[in-house]
Formats: C-alpha cells, structure tokens, sequence
C-alpha cells in the first residue's frame, strides 16, 4: 500500500507549489543518504519523499492523482520516480545541485551548489582526576562560520559569484606529465569552483568568518589520552546553505604525581616502614575516590604488589570500575639515633640463623666468614 503523497511531505491538499517544494527540500535534506549512511529507513523514506514530489509538483500528475489516487497514477503508465541515481539528478536539477550526487566530485561544480563545513579537532587537556571522574568544561573555540551577510556565498548581497574561467567550476586542473594526468587544487579559485567579482564586506569573499564561540563539554568519567568527543554540527560552518561539519575534541590527560594509569588500572607505589612490612598492619592508602583500607600481612617484601578491588578508574559506557594495583615500597631507615642503632643491634643479634644468613653464607662460602671475624 502505497501512502498518501500529501501526507508523505505533510502538506495539505490545496498546498501550492512552493509549499510542496519547501516540504519536500526539507525532507530530501533530513532523509539525504549522505546524512544517513546504511539506514534503510532513512532510504525508503527519501525515496517516498522523492515520488510524492515528483508528482505533487508536476500539475498534470497531481490532477490525475486528486481525482483517482494511486491507481489512476498507474492506469496512465506513471510508475515511479526511478532508482535513485535517477531521483539525485532530480534533486539537482529542482535546487540548483543541493547535493553532489553519486560521486559528483569530478563533475562541474554549480558555483551555487552548497559547500559543506569541514570538520574540526579541538585538543584539549585534562587533569588525571578529571578524566577519572568527569567533568564539564566551558571552552571557547575560534572557528569559520557561515558569513550571514552573504548566506556563505562571498559575493556582496545582489550579486552573484561565477564559474570559475580557469577550471571551469572544477575547482581542480589537469595537466598532462609524460603518461600521467595530474589533477591539483585550481590555482585561480583556489579549489572553489567559482570567483567572486564583487566580493561580501564581511567576509571578503570568503563566505566565512572567523568567531568565537563558547561550547560546553560534558567529558564523562573513565576518558583517557586519545578518547574522542564528537560535537555534531559544532565544525566549520557551511557555505551556501551546505551543513556545519561536526567538532572533534580529543582528550590528552595529564600525569599525575603519584597515580599511574594503565587503561582502567591504577598503580600506586606505596612506602612502609621496615617495621610495618615485617610485622604487618592496615594503612590508609590514597585512592582515585579518595582512601581505601589495605591490610599488609606480615614478612611483606619491598615489590610485593596487593589489589585493591574496584578502585580503579570507572568505565565509560557503563564498564565496571577496574582495581588499583599497590606496589609496596619497604623503606630502609637511615640516620638512625644511637637507641635505634643499638635496638636494630640487637635484633640482628636475633637473627644469627635467619634464612638471610643463610643465603649469604650459602653463595660466599668462606668469604663471609671472614668478613664476620673481621667486623
Ligand atoms: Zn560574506
């Protein structure tokens, strides 16, 4: 079943050119494949916007339609639009080369067809904390953006800007070098397709014009260096009436003192007392969320890693957090006290069959023993 053609473009019956076309360039710009890579939708939609169209705008087809619908269409042999390739020419044709087409680029370029902006990347850097929990950010970006004055033509309203004599409109020239054609951008236009004799004040005959504009940026928690945010329409403005390319922030996040990242993973090197390490004891240790309890078991070695679950960086898109890794850092004391000394002695003396003796004893053999007699 075949929809109503007024209902398809949302105009009412009696609607008048120039409301139809209104109607359907407004569709054919929200369903343009171009804007809807891959979605079938968006393609059946277009394609029915495009038929409606066609008929709605042709007075002998839209009479035939009003008085018998779709089938008095078919009965006087009008079937469709065509395939697409068909309905860009179309398109092009009703607007002045709205669109490029299919691989329009090597064709002669409408010195009024739209130029669409070009996308932009916005670096921007950010502290470990707040990559690690998120954070809003008013930044203010300088940018080309559509000159109103002149709706991104560059030619003074009233005037028109032309084809460009040099290439043609191409914006590119060939030339020939030995077996090779060899395009490059058209030294006279610059690659516009088109000169302005009477350029805009504003812009001077750019069609844009360089402002500056505040964007907030809603960086969510778990980014890290290299995370990219896509601002849709935030880009290099479009010149003739063309669409504002999109802006892509990329995030650089900066070292922290004592945090170390990996992915999800946060190390921490973590000093103890020589003393905590061999008898064991819970500490405090600074996390990302702020503290979390570690118990050191007892005989602990300096490089001895524990995990602390979950208090790692949070995931973006809804990833569980990951741990936090803490490297233990045993401390040797120095400039001991003469008290010290004499207690650190006496442990030692403790300690005349300890496995440390052991070991040494073990790879020095008699070298060691002697040492000792000496000392
Ligand atoms: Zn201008």
């Amino acid at each position: 079943m075949s929809r109503d053609y007024y209902e398809i473009l949302g105009v009412p019956r009696g609607a008048d050119g120039d409301v139809i076309k209104k109607a359907y360039r407004k569709l054919a710009m929200q369903y343009h494949p171009d804007r809807n890579p891959g979605d079938k939708e968006a393609e059946s939609r277009f394609k029915e916007a495009a038929e409606a169209y066609e008929v709605l705008s042709d007075a002998k087809k839209r009479q035939v339609y009003d008085a018998y619908g779709h089938d008095g269409l078919k009965s006087s042999g009008y079937s469709g639009p065509g395939d697409m390739g068909d309905i860009f020419s179309h398109i092009n044709e009703m607007f002045g080369g709205m669109f490029g087409g299919f691989g329009g680029r090597a064709q002669q370029r409408d010195p009024n067809a739209p130029v669409h902006g070009s996308d932009l990347r916005y670096d921007l850097e950010i502290s470990f904390m707040d990559a690690a929990h998120g954070v809003e950010k008013e930044v203010e970006i300088e940018k080309p953006e559509t000159c109103w004055t002149c709706e991104g033509s560059g030619a003074r309203p009233g005037s028109r800007p032309q084809s460009c004599p040099t290439c043609k409109g191409r914006g590119q020239v060939t030339r020939s070098q030995g077996f090779f054609q060899v395009s490059s951008t058209c030294p006279h236009c610059r690659g516009a397709g088109q000169t302005v004799s009477d350029p805009c004040g504003d812009c001077h005959g750019e069609g844009l014009v360089r402002k500056k504009e505040k964007v907030l940026l809603k960086i969510p928690a778990g980014v890290d260096t290299g995370s990219r945010m896509r601002l849709n329409g935030k880009g290099e403005g479009g010149r003739r009436g063309g669409h504002s390319g999109d802006l892509y922030v990329v995030i650089h996040v900066k070292e922290h003192e004592y945090f170390v990242r990996d992915d999800q993973t946060v190390y921490l090197r973590y000093p103890v007392s020589m003393v905590k390490a061999a008898l064991g004891c819970e500490v405090d240790v600074p996390t990302v969320n702020g503290t979390a309890k570690l118990k050191i078991k007892p005989g602990t070695q300096s490089g001895e890693r524990f995990t602390l679950r979950g208090e790692g960086i949070v995931g973006l898109r809804g990833r569980s957090a990951g741990d936090m890794i803490v490297e233990m850092q045993v401390q040797t004391p120095s400039n001991l006290t003469a008290k010290q000394r004499e207690l650190l002695e006496e442990f030692d003396g403790h300690c005349k069959n300890g496995e440390e003796e052991g070991f040494f004893a073990k790879m020095f053999g008699s070298f060691m023993g002697k040492e000792k007699e000496n000392g």
